[in-house]
């Protein structure tokens, strides 16, 4: 890959992309995501030596919301293994917006189908274990800061006591799994364990690089070290692909073709297999929660350097 040129049609994408965020809206449902300025857009590309290509607001700090699914699950599966976290929550895709209820009663199990949406992913922080809260949230943590390379990544204050002040449709969650069974741990620091890991704050460049370990199958760039096991990262991967992008996730596999993790405060981190690490954050969002810009982006930055795998 030429760095000159892919630098340069990096920054191309990102300027043909920007009017994108004109077409959506930022999340209001958590009030402080509402004050962000809806017009940024940023790309950062991570490749396998470490080497970082970026445009556009690619150091603005975001927090990750749904997009830690994916880092609280790889928690949850090496300190419990996949049969056990697979009893408490599936491996199937949902036609629903990301916070539904509805399928937790009417399917049999009371299952959550998913570890991608919010259901399920308050159902693995039931899963990840510590002596408490911070315990919990520092195994998370320790993850995504040895994955990054970045020792000063913390969750967004203000972002936490928002989020955990309005947010009943989760705490109905948590309660309605608490009854079925699914949820064994305490419900309130369950959810407090949740609230917390979706406040965790990041630029497009640390997305980029988390994006890269998992394009690598778990493999550190810099190091070459071993810090996510092969098979943790491919189930992650897949689910990237099938419930990454909620109910827009067939879509997005059709017009993109990347696995790819979205979070109402406007990221994406994409993952190319072998290839390279993408992260994106544009926080004007669609009708299901996913940046419009930066689907955008993506969508054309595949197209320009081939990076559909199917
Ligand atoms: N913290 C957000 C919530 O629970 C995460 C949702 C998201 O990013 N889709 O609603």
């Amino acid at each position: 890959m030429d760095l000159k040129q892919a630098s340069d049609q990096l920054e191309q994408i990102r300027n043909q992309s920007l009017e994108f965020t004109y077409m959506g809206s930022v999340a209001s449902y958590i009030p402080e995501l509402a004050k962000v300025e809806r017009h940024q857009l940023g790309v950062a590309v991570c490749l396998p030596d470490g080497t970082i290509l970026s445009a556009g607001d690619a150091e603005v700090p975001f927090s990750m919301q749904s997009i830690s699914k994916i880092f609280s699950l790889i928690v949850a599966l090496c300190q419990n293994g996949k049969d056990y976290v697979f009893r408490h929550v599936g491996k199937e895709p949902t036609g629903d917006p990301f916070n539904s209820i509805i399928k937790l009663e009417t399917t049999e199990s009371h299952k959550p189908l998913n570890p991608m949406i919010n259901a399920g992913a308050i159902a693995v922080a039931g899963m990840i274990r510590g002596a408490n809260v911070d315990e919990r949230l520092d195994a998370v943590l320790a993850l995504m800061r040895k994955m990054t390379g970045n020792p000063h990544l913390s969750i967004n204050q203000a972002v936490y006591c928002s989020e955990k002040k309005t947010a009943d449709r989760n705490r109905a969650l948590a309660w309605f799994l608490k009854d079925s069974g699914i949820l064994e741990t305490d419900v309130e620091e369950t959810l407090d364990l949740y609230f917390r890991h979706c406040s965790i704050e990041v630029t497009a460049k640390d997305v980029a690089t988390l994006g890269m370990v998992l394009a690598a199958d778990g493999i550190l760039v810099n190091t070459g070290e071993r810090v996510i096991p092969e098979e943790v990262a491919r189930i992650c991967k897949t689910f990237m692909v099938t419930c990454g992008m909620y109910n827009a996730s067939g879509e997005f596999a059709i017009d993109v073709g990347i696995p790819a993790k979205s979070g109402v405060a406007g990221g994406i981190m994409a993952t190319v297999p072998q290839r390279m690490g993408i992260g994106v954050f544009g926080p004007s969002l669609d009708e299901k929660g996913n940046s419009v810009a930066g689907v955008k982006l993506l969508e054309l930055l595949s197209k320009e350097w081939k990076l559909g795998i199917f």
